[in-house]
């Protein structure tokens, strides 16, 4: 089996009308490149800031930063890379920066903690911009977005921080910037949201815990989280819609893409790129290259149907075992 999808590396993913679905990484330690690189990964999806912040004793300074987005840009380039702004909070914390709280992920966490402290958004964005130069693939993209207002307020930092760069004479490249669609309320202002920016990538882990009010994290609960409940698959095909009436391109970066069962999914419904750990990338090629982009859209609407996640999960189990 292992040899079977190692063949695969090399062929493009694409269904079997010729529908080209690009498929990029999540990526953090450092270590992650060489690997997905190898699975004939298209760019990085999701690369999670906040890795190289917690193995530190302190903020990392700007310098130090930029070191760090730098390795990660050359190593992919001319492929991009989405860099998205520190997500702490929740279920991250910083050994040098506790957060306390009673329900962490309703709490301090991704943007609002940043917009808090501009001092460490302005020097991580800074750091970002720096390492961009004389490259042309960083692209900048937002957690934890929960208002037109956060999206405003970051864009605004982001303006300055260009400003200030060029008026210290630093060369970069003016980045895309996207936000992630990964709170309920996103859901129903992606075309908001949209209008003010360049891309969006929707967070299904995220997304899952908040529209089932399921701690990702809460084994007593497990059995009820998953990204294939009716309701989940409702705000994801909404999200997609948004997006493409706005003209914007739309990834997913949560766990829902490296299934299979979740990318056939997500390909009939309209999604243009799917970003996963590198481990899955031939997996879901396998199953896209096995499928027509029409027979996904009956599978699709017939799941629309159905009342329960373990019925949607069943119903897509046996498509896969039909046509594999
Ligand atoms: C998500 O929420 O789906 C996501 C990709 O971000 P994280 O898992 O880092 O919260
Ligand atoms: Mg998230």
């Amino acid at each position: 089996l292992a040899d079977g999808l190692a063949a695969e590396r090399d062929l493009p993913c694409e269904t079997l009308d010729g529908i080209q679905v690009p498929l990029w990484v999540n990526t953090g330690l450092g270590g992650d490149n060489g690997q997905s690189l190898a699975q004939g990964a298209q760019g990085v999806g999701l690369y999670r800031t906040e890795v190289p912040f917690m193995i530190q004793e302190r903020f990392p300074s700007e310098q130090e930063q930029a070191r760090i987005y730098r390795t990660q840009l050359e190593a992919f380039a001319p492929q991009q890379v989405t860099m998205r702004t520190l997500d702490i909070g929740g279920d991250k914390d910083l050994p040098y920066f506790p957060i306390e709280e009673a329900n962490p992920f309703l709490g301090w966490r991704g943007i609002r903690v940043t917009l808090d402290h501009p001092e460490v958004f302005l020097a991580q964005i800074r750091a970002m911009l720096r390492a961009s130069e004389g490259l042309e693939n960083l692209r900048i993209m937002l957690p934890m977005i929960a208002s037109t207002h956060e999206v405003d307020e970051a864009l605004s930092l982001l303006q300055r921080a260009k400003r200030e760069l060029r008026q210290e004479g630093v060369r970069f490249q003016d980045p895309p910037v996207g936000v992630m669609i990964e709170v309920p309320a996103a859901v129903f202002q992606v075309e908001a949201l949209a209008q003010r920016v360049h891309f969006l990538s929707v967070g299904s882990n995220d997304l899952t815990q908040y529209l089932l009010a399921v701690d990702r994290n809460n084994s007593r609960v497990a059995h009820l989280y998953s990204a294939f409940h009716p309701s989940v698959l409702q705000a994801l095909q909404r999200i997609v819609r948004g997006a493409h009436a706005r003209q914007r391109s739309v990834s997913i970066c949560g766990e829902l893409a490296g299934d299979p069962a979740g990318a056939l999914l997500l390909l009939a419904m309209g999604y243009d790129a799917l970003s996963m750990n590198a481990p899955n990338l031939a997996k879901v090629k396998r199953a896209l290259r096995q499928v027509h982009l029409a027979q996904v859209q009956a599978l699709l609407a017939d799941v629309l149907t159905l009342d329960t996640a373990q019925q949607v999960y069943a119903h897509v189990e046996r498509f896969m075992h039909d046509v594999g």
